[in-house]
């Protein structure tokens, strides 16, 4: 694939098929539009958990096994935190990865945009692909839960282990948000757009919920192709099949691709998955579980043959 690709993406499972592009393609044709619905604010630093994710990942610096956080990583400065001042160390934040929320907030606080930001972190950290946050505003997703009433992001995910029913996901601040012209300008020029595997309605619901950008994909007359995180029947780690049931939904990828109609002109399924009967939508069926590097290669590899077959 020689064009431009922008890829909508969420933490550790669009991560995944991030990096699987990243090692396929040039950087120069990569885009990652990234979820910051999950960013907060802990002890006067600002925590992106997922720009982060996909920002070590690229890097080569990610813990491989947890998918999140830098390999290798010791919590010291947390660790004190609880030791000499009693402060509940509910958000693991570690030592290297500690200095990415201390640069990202003199930056921010010096007044620069989240997306200028980004830029220059990953420029430092040697990654050539645009890594931007899907808009420049605080947009915090809320969770309305069953138990605890209303619950910030963290709250709910970390803290509760995502245990808590969830009843409604909000984006409150979402009135105060817009595209940025970086994003704008990443989706003008893509000759093709991905939705990453991740949780539709924690990391991509919260991008798409960015006001314009419902509108951008849909005046788009490229392929806008979405990857089940959906397979067999359940998630392959996180809480997107729970919320799938707890929302009444089937947990199944033809209730994820229904939540992206009109967005999406074609969907990448898992081969275990029962065909899509969704009609007017391109569906593949390919190995979408990313176990290893080369899974990873693969199914960006199948993906990207399987999308150009259907536009030469
Ligand atoms: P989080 O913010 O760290 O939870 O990460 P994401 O939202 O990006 O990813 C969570 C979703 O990724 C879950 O719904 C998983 O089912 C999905 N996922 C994780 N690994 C894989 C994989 O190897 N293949 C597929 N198809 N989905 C995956």
């Amino acid at each position: 694939m020689s064009g431009n690709i922008a890829v909508l993406v969420g933490g550790v499972g669009g991560a995944k098929l991030a990096s699987g592009l990243a090692e396929l393609l040039p950087p120069r044709q990569l885009t990652f539009i990234v979820n910051t619905g999950d960013d907060f604010w802990r002890l006067g630093l600002k925590i992106c958990p997922d720009l982060d994710t996909v920002m070590y990942t690229l890097a080569g610096l990610v813990d491989a096994e947890a998918g999140w956080g830098v390999a290798g990583d010791t919590t010291a400065a947390l660790d004190s935190l609880e030791q000499l001042y009693g402060l509940e160390p509910w958000f693991r934040l570690g030592d290297k990865d500690l200095a990415t929320h201390l640069l990202r907030t003199q930056l921010l606080r010096q007044g620069r945009t989240l997306t200028e930001v980004t830029a220059c972190l990953r420029r430092r950290l040697g990654i050539g692909a645009t890594l931007l946050p899907m808009c420049d505003a605080d947009m915090p997703t809320r969770l309305d839960s069953l138990e605890h009433g209303e619950l910030g992001f963290q709250e709910y995910f970390v803290k509760r282990r995502w245990q808590p029913t969830v009843r409604a996901i909000r984006h409150p601040n979402s009135a105060g948000a817009r595209l940025t012209p970086a994003v704008n300008g990443a989706l003008d020029e893509a000759d093709l757009v991905l939705i990453a595997p991740s949780n539709p309605w924690l990391s991509i619901g919260p991008i798409l919920a960015v006001p314009g950008m419902r509108r951008a994909l849909m005046n788009l007359s490229v392929p806008v192709v979405a990857v089940t995180p959906i397979i067999a029947g359940a998630a392959v780690k996180g809480p997107t099949a729970k919320i799938m049931r707890e929302l009444g939904l089937p947990v199944s990828a033809a209730a994820v691709a229904q939540y992206y109609d009109g967005l999406i002109n074609g969907f990448i399924d898992d081969c275990r998955n029962e065909a899509l009967p969704i009609a007017g939508l391109r569906c593949a069926r390919l190995n979408t579980l990313m176990r290893s590097p080369e899974d990873k290669i693969a199914l960006a590899r199948a993906g990207l043959e399987w999308i150009e077959s259907w536009t030469t």
